[in-house]
């Protein structure tokens, strides 16, 4: 009877524990329902209403419950989990669907889910997009049977949210009758969390299984959510099977996600396309175009001058169109050079004090490796030149946002080829070499300094 009183004691005080620790929601949806069923000094035995209940203990909170809980003898949590017998829930009959709150493709509250300025004729195009953007098309115009899935990846602010929504209307748009469905990573794991509360698993389970288009944004917040990743491939499957469209969008291509290989493979079944930083020229397009539709007008020059600037991020030029246009509107003033530095100044601080150049790349290449930056820019073949160049190649293209003719010609006119060659060397023998790859590490961090 005592050992009983101190186990569920420590089940308590461990409940007290956690309820600092972790949100209220938090709280409601994963500790409130676990009930405590047997207690001895050796182990507890927790009634969870689900196997997730178990993975999620599990994986945030091990070392909470090892310090409270009785331990065995590596010292892990000794606790046994039976899951709550659900009853079986009564048939339940097509319409009823609908009580779902995202079931109608029809209702408003969908519809809302698209973000209407997201179309394709929005979307500026240009080198960095084109492929991504045609490969979209080609799945809105025939869904499951083009690319499937379609696997969009990209870093942020580079439009890969509005593509999404942009094959989401053009497939509401033409045919009418399928069910598409745009979801966040984020919404999706709390659809699941809500009809674990509610017991109606099966309810979404069938849901999401019974569309016609699933779109699924910002797949990298499933990574470490290990049940809701069995969950979600399971989905995903059951669609791709039926020959139903599954496009995803991610911050990193598929093998850089940390995900099982089994739904990495999966989401390299179809077609896996990326979204670079747009191109100078793309960017005055985006700057031009995104001006003109808040009826502001720019001179080319000053476009120019943003565009030069604000380089890696749409969102970014969005932002500074933004704000000139506002600040604008309220001094009733033009746009000019000087009301942009006024005005914008900051977001280009941010911009400059990242951008890396070429020549800070020899600088720092030439200091680590002990060469004169003048050889690196020559054409001396041997080795102890030959080695850092190529280094001082790879990182251009790796941590700089231009054309491959424009780098190599910063290297005293070398062509594009041999660029790309000592970049394809370097990162093979990176791979085998740890000294080679400390060294350019190491070259990366000095750089500026
Ligand atoms: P991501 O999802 O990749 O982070 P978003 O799709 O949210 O990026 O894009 C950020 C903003 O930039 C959005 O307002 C989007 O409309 C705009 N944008 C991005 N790429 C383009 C483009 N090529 N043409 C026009 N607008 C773009
Ligand atoms: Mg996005």
């Amino acid at each position: 009877m005592l050992a009983e009183l101190k186990t569920e004691e420590c089940w308590t005080q461990f409940l007290d524990f956690i309820s600092k620790q972790c949100s209220a929601s938090e709280f409601q949806n994963w500790f409130a329902p676990i009930k405590v069923l047997e207690l001895t000094d050796q182990q507890i035995t927790l009634q969870v209403p689900n196997i997730f209940v178990r993975e999620y203990l599990l994986d945030n909170y091990r070392r909470e419950l090892s310090s409270f809980m009785p331990t065995d003898e590596n010292g892990n949590p000794s606790i046994v989990f039976k899951v709550a017998e659900v009853k079986k829930e009564s048939f339940v009959p097509e319409q009823a669907m609908i009580e779902f709150p995202t079931i109608d493709p029809g209702n408003e509250k969908f519809e809302s889910r698209l973000n209407p300025s997201y179309t394709f004729d929005t979307f500026i195009e240009g080198p960095s997009n084109q492929f991504v953007k045609s490969a979209a098309l080609g799945v809105a115009a025939r869904p499951g049977k083009s690319y499937n899935p379609l696997f969009i990846h990209g870093g942020v602010g580079l439009g890969k949210t509005h593509l999404l929504h942009a094959i989401g209307h053009t497939i509401q748009g033409e045919k009418k009758k399928m069910r598409v469905q745009c979801i966040t990573t984020e919404a999706f794991i709390n659809d699941l969390v809500d009809s674990l509360r509610n017991k109606s698993v099966d309810k979404m389970k069938r849901f999401y299984r019974s569309l016609d288009v699933l779109i699924v944004d910002d797949i990298q917040f499933l990574q470490n959510r290990l049940n809701f990743e069995e969950e979600f491939c399971n989905t995903f499957e059951s669609l791709i099977n039926q020959s139903k469209q599954v496009i995803i969008s991610s911050d990193k291509p598929p093998s850089q996600l940390k995900l099982s290989e089994r739904l990495i493979a999966r989401m390299e079944w179809g077609l896996v396309a990326g979204i670079g930083a747009p191109d100078f020229e793309t960017r005055v397009a985006i700057l031009q175009y995104k001006a003109e539709s808040r009826g502001l007008r720019i001179p080319d020059n000053i476009a120019y001058f943003i565009a030069e600037h604000i380089y890696d991020n749409v969102r970014q030029l969005e932002g500074a169109i933004n704000k000139l246009s506002a600040y604008c509107r309220l001094m009733g003033l033009d746009v000019s050079l000087d009301v942009v530095e006024r005005t914008l100044s900051e977001m280009f601080q941010v911009a400059n004090h990242n951008k890396i150049s070429v020549e800070a790349i020899l600088k720092s290449v030439s200091a680590m490796f002990n060469v004169r930056i003048s050889d690196l820019k020559g054409q001396s073949r041997s080795k102890e030149i030959a080695l850092p160049r190529q280094v001082a190649m790879y990182l251009a293209k790796e941590l700089i946002n231009e054309s491959l003719i424009k780098l190599a010609s910063s290297f005293g006119g070398k062509t594009h080829s041999t660029l790309l060659h000592s970049w394809n060397k370097i990162k093979k023998a990176m791979q085998s070499d740890e000294i080679l790859r400390r060294q350019v590490q190491m070259t990366k961090q000095n750089l500026g300094s």
